[in-house]
């Protein structure tokens, strides 16, 4: 028997029988900690009983990483499979990968599957886990392949397909084989790896079924489609589940209808959202808040329209590398006034900033120069993924440009990282990034640009970024079309993170529309350009918001800050003077005046998630006090109006998060 040497990537080393399983070898390595599912075999992902027959590193796959939780969810995808065509003979099965966090399959059934179905589907799946039937990995001939599965047409079809990630080769097929004890087996068309067996499978759930369509494609056959989730652990599968029904419960839009601060009526279109007063107080409180800070870190000002001419967006190149995600063309040779021309609702603010610049000869004097606008963007975005303020069509992004120096480019990138994580503390994320990434330039062919500019682009980010201390990973090839960027992501209260501001030099726009300085040695330059914007979109940043805090904003984004609430009939005067001195302290401030018992009426604005209550009856009218009922549930009795003012306007001022 020949021998043959597996290595750890740490190095170390075993001469092992050539012939041994990925286990065995594995084991003689000594790497066998914790729950190992698979391997990587010169990083190959592999299952544990394939065999090793050349020299090869070897490193462990554990359930509770990332890898180990996707093969978790390939092998119980297949066991739904075949739970599936179990309980109903004649289902074709097409599709089903692991999605982040889960899978899904889907099916061609008669009748779409009822939540009663979905039970039964999981109880036949425990049986098929506890059965633990092993998973036998087999390459076929295309040939065997089409007749191993005769009498599945989706399955044909991808084996005479060329996707080689869904299991057909160019040579052979893989699949994978779960035999069953009465001698027939369940195979299905796969890469692997997955479990040992089915027992192998630690915990999962079925989630719900929805219709889609084979290839995603609507004009194809309608299929079933059923998601699940699968973790290393019972008690990481509760925990998600958990996060799950947190997320349920915040979902801006349900929280938007609840505590009215917003609406998307059929009649608005796919994506489109409309802010009602509660909603656009505490927007004006975010915009108030970005052209302060705008203001005060050197930014100017500017407008810009909605739509503008084709010949802007062909200036910029967007209708050539942007074109799929903006809204077709206005015509204007219908009107009949001899005007032709298209325009467009505008993707990005950034032309109108460049022409701006462009309005007059400019000098390094006036570098660096920072326009900046709460500017309207309107993209295209497809109706299946559009979902409410989060990937919306019509946005406005706190979106700035800064035109400076070549010399210039590192230090305005470290301020706006600067600005960034203001913004970041100011809203309550008090952490900071949760992920800061550089993002480099796409495959040429998508990009404008010269090599020089991008390779100079790329490293000013990365030296900003080194001055600025912050640790970052690099996204190769994410960058925009123009120039690369550096992305924050921010993580909420229940721990899902987001992407938010992006900042991204660009040394082709400046080009592309001809902009130009004098420089101190007289002779004309071109100025670089910085793209920023630090929500990102203010709706979707609102959104965040209203999910991070569940509702219950801090005191100085709550739309209403306080409510007068009078005991009796006799108060509601004394309750208006409160009420107003508080307002006239630039305080938010409504007075209940309705019939209500006092109890209903408390009951409604802790349920509006109003900060403070503030009951008045007899002795608070005598004395120039108030009870406080704070959100949190703290009451006290005998405050002084004037002690209440100077309370709140400190806590507004804090931002404190409560
Ligand atoms: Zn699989
Ligand atoms: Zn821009």
């Amino acid at each position: 028997m020949s021998s043959i040497v597996v290595a750890q990537p740490d190095g170390q080393q075993r001469t092992v029988d050539s012939g041994i399983t990925v286990a065995e070898a594995l084991e003689a390595l000594g790497a066998r900690r914790g729950r190992v599912i698979a391997a990587l075999v010169d990083g190959e992902e592999r299952d544990l009983s394939a065999s090793l027959d050349a020299p090869a590193t070897v490193e462990p796959i554990t359930a509770d990483s990332d890898r180990g939780r996707t093969i978790i969810r390939h092998s119980v995808a297949h066991v739904l499979a075949q739970a599936v065509t179990d309980l109903f003979p004649g289902a074709k099965f097409a599709i089903g990968p692991p999605i982040a966090d889960g899978f899904y399959y889907d099916f061609d059934v008669e009748a779409p599957f009822t939540p009663e179905d979905l039970e039964r589907i999981e109880e036949r799946m425990r049986e098929i886990i506890t059965a633990d039937q092993a998973f036998e990995r087999r390459a076929l001939s295309r040939e065997e392949a089409l007749e191993a599965f005769a009498d599945q047409p989706y399955k044909r079809e991808i084996i005479t397909g060329v996707d080689t990630s869904e299991g057909a080769g160019e040579a052979a097929v893989t699949i994978y084989a779960n035999p069953r004890g009465d001698g027939t087996e369940w195979v299905d068309l796969c890469r692997g790896p997955h479990l040992p067996s089915t027992r192998w499978v630690p915990a999962f759930a079925l989630q719900r079924v929805a219709g889609a369509y084979w290839r995603g494609d609507e004009s194809k056959q309608q299929l079933q489609r059923i998601y699940g989730t699968a973790w290393e652990s019972g008690k990481a599968l509760r925990a998600h589940l958990e996060r799950l029904e947190q997320a349920r419960a915040r979902d801006h839009r349900k929280l938007g209808r609840e505590l009215d601060l917003l609406s998307s009526p059929e009649e608005l279109g796919t994506g489109l959202t409309i802010f009602h007063p509660r909603g656009a107080l505490v927007r004006l409180q975010m915009e108030d808040y970005s052209r302060h800070a705008h203001l005060e870190r050197g930014y100017q000002p500017v407008y810009s329209p909605n739509i503008g001419r084709s010949l802007l967006w062909e200036t910029s190149g967007h209708l050539d590398f942007y074109a799929d995600s903006m809204f077709p063309p206005m015509r204007m040779q219908d009107k009949g006034h001899g005007e032709v021309g298209d325009y467009y609702a505008k993707p990005m603010n950034c032309p109108f900033h460049l022409l701006v610049y462009r309005s007059r000869t400019r000098s390094y004097r006036e570098l660096p120069l920072r326009l900046a606008e709460l500017g309207t963007v309107y993209r295209y975005e497809r109706s299946g993924v559009v979902h409410g303020l989060l990937r919306a069509r019509g946005f406005t992004q706190d979106d700035a440009h800064i035109f400076c120096t070549e010399e210039q480019v590192v230090d305005e990138v470290v301020e706006v990282i600067d600005f960034t994580l203001q913004v970041f503390r100011d809203f309550g994320f008090v952490e900071g990034p949760s992920r800061v990434a550089l993002s480099t330039r796409p495959p040429k062919a998508e990009t404008v640009g010269t090599d020089e500019g991008w390779s100079f682009a790329e490293k000013a980010l990365a030296t900003a970024l080194e001055r600025s201390g912050l640790e970052y990973v690099i996204d190769e090839g994410e960058g925009a079309f123009y120039g690369p960027k550096i992305d924050f992501q921010i993580t909420d209260a229940i721990g899902r993170a987001w992407q938010l501001s992006t900042i991204q030099v660009d040394f082709n726009e400046p080009e592309r529309f001809g902009l130009r300085y004098v420089a101190p040695e007289g002779d004309s330059r071109q100025p670089f350009m910085i793209h920023r914007a630090l929500f990102g979109s203010v709706e979707r940043f609102f959104a965040i918001l209203v999910e991070h805090f569940g509702g219950a904003f801090p005191l100085w984004l709550a739309p209403v800050q306080a409510v007068v609430v009078p005991i009796g009939e006799g108060h509601h005067a004394y309750a208006d003077q409160v009420g107003a001195r508080l307002r006239s302290a630039g305080l938010r401030v409504e007075v209940d005046g309705s019939d209500d018992t006092l109890g209903a009426k408390i009951r409604r604005h802790q349920l509006d998630k109003v900060p403070y209550q503030l009951v008045v009856g007899d002795a608070e009218a005598e004395a120039g006090t108030v009870a406080v009922r704070a959100r949190s549930g703290r009451q006290r009795k005998g405050v002084t109006v004037a002690a209440l003012v100077d309370e709140l306007l400190d806590e507004v001022a804090s931002r404190r998060v409560a």
